[in-house]
């Protein structure tokens, strides 16, 4: 175990400071409702940097720990191409690198899902979503990989028409929100609830998935809900001690009355450190 992994802002090392102090049994996202004990999953949103998610990998399996890594199609930060592959034409080309790194994460035990901005995509590119969806499923399939799940990004546009990513699917409703409502954008329309997770072979929506406690590090910022109570997102960003960090994960104990737990980054704010 030559190596640490650190996040970038604060120095919270995943491993001693995250991971270790949770007392809870680690399982694949896809068996946090058959678990009986109190449990905890570990998604990876790989919004930027997939060779980073495969050091978090390699350490995480070192240390006998299993995560789901969802993997996001290129077009929805303003990069021309991104760990995946690029657009051409409205089409996705994918990264020739992309599938021998998959095999990577998958031979380390871990996970892969897909981190869908098909609302977003489908507005944008003028493309009908389950097509969008299924090529994408044809060429994992192609290369022997399974995506066993999906999670939502949150793309800008998601904020700005008022809607969810994971409200594609049939059965991943937000409170308020009108089930097959039309979204439209520049006169194109996409019907949100219109596709199936299990026609795709996804086993989840991650925002499905029961979570009484979570933390995850969305833009640099270690924000969630540990045991009932909030994080102050704001306050421990500005005035960050790792000690008082440690304390909140510490609370984490079989007795703490937890059903499942997610833990939940993005591999762009963590880096790697020499032992
Ligand atoms: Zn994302």
């Amino acid at each position: 175990m030559y190596k640490r992994i650190v996040k970038k802002n604060d120095e919270t090392d995943y491993i001693d400071d995250l991971l270790k102090l949770i007392s809870l049994k680690n399982v694949p996202m896809n068996q946090v409702f058959e678990s009986s004990e109190s449990c905890f999953f570990i998604r990876h949103d790989v919004d930027h940097s997939l060779n980073m998610a495969i050091e978090i990998a390699q350490v995480e399996a070192e240390y006998g720990y299993t995560s789901t890594f969802f993997l996001l199609p290129p077009g929805s930060y303003n990069e021309e191409k991104n760990y995946y592959g690029w657009i051409d034409n409205g089409e996705i080309k994918h990264d020739p690198e992309l599938i021998e790194k998959c095999k990577i994460l998958l031979s380390h035990g871990h996970h892969l899902g897909f981190h869908s901005d098909l609302i977003a995509s489908a507005l944008k590119w003028r493309q009908d979503p389950k097509e969008m969806l299924q090529k994408e499923i044809d060429y994992f399939d192609r290369n022997n990989i399974r995506l066993i799940g999906t999670a939502a990004h949150g793309s800008p546009l998601a904020r700005e028409l008022e809607f969810n990513n994971r409200e594609i699917f049939e059965g991943c409703i937000r409170k308020g929100r009108e089930v097959g409502r039309i979204i439209e954008y520049n006169g194109w329309k996409v019907k949100t609830h219109s596709l199936k997770l299990e026609d795709f072979g996804f086993e989840f929506e991650a925002y499905s998935l029961p979570r009484d406690s979570r933390i995850s590090e969305s833009g640099g910022k270690w924000g969630g809900r540990i045991v009932g109570e909030q994080i102050d997102r704001e306050g421990l960003f500005t005035n960050f001690k790792i000690q008082e960090f440690r304390k909140i994960i510490s609370r984490l104990q079989p007795d703490a009355k937890v059903s499942s737990m997610q833990v939940m980054t993005h591999p762009c704010h963590w880096k790697v450190v020499e032992k």
